[in-house]
């Protein structure tokens, strides 16, 4: 497959890796956006989270975690934004599902999640609710 995560996965690409185990690959981003800027891919290959299932979304989910406690341990940051882009309308550009942590330190000049997406000025939350209640 041609997929530069599952390269990086097999070997075939080298990484600076930051956490390992039987179900995730954590390593330093290529083009850091921060200090430590670390990507988490699953060592199976999914485009999208929905298609994983539960067993498969814990193991990722606690590689996420023990990741964050490594750059915690290493480099110190005040704190850490830990997001994903799912799907292409959301940013995701390499098609294999991976986390991004983000360390951040006081007065660094970024943002929070929040600086995301601001287009939600005129959307009736209420009405959005009743969609959940079908
Ligand atoms: P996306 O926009 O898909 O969420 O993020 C993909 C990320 O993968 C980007 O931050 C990009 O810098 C990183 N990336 C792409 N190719 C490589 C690579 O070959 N090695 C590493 N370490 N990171 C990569
Ligand atoms: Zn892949």
């Amino acid at each position: 497959m041609d997929c530069i995560f599952c390269k990086i996965v097999g070997g075939e690409i080298p990484n600076y890796t930051v956490y390992e185990d039987d179900n995730v690959l954590a390593f330093l981003d290529i083009h850091p956006h921060a200090k430590g800027h670390t990507v988490i891919v699953p060592k199976k290959h999914f485009v999208s989270i929905l298609e994983m299932n539960d067993v498969e979304w814990n193991g990722l989910m606690l590689g996420i975690k023990k990741a964050a406690e490594r750059v915690q341990e290493v480099l110190h940051p005040d704190g850490m934004n830990i997001g994903i882009n799912d799907g292409v309308a959301a940013g995701q550009v390499v098609q294999h599902v991976h986390w991004h942590i983000f360390p951040r330190w006081e007065n660094d000049g970024g943002g929070s999640v929040h600086s995301i997406i601001k287009s939600g000025e005129d959307i009736d939350v209420a009405a959005v609710a009743e969609l959940f209640k079908k």
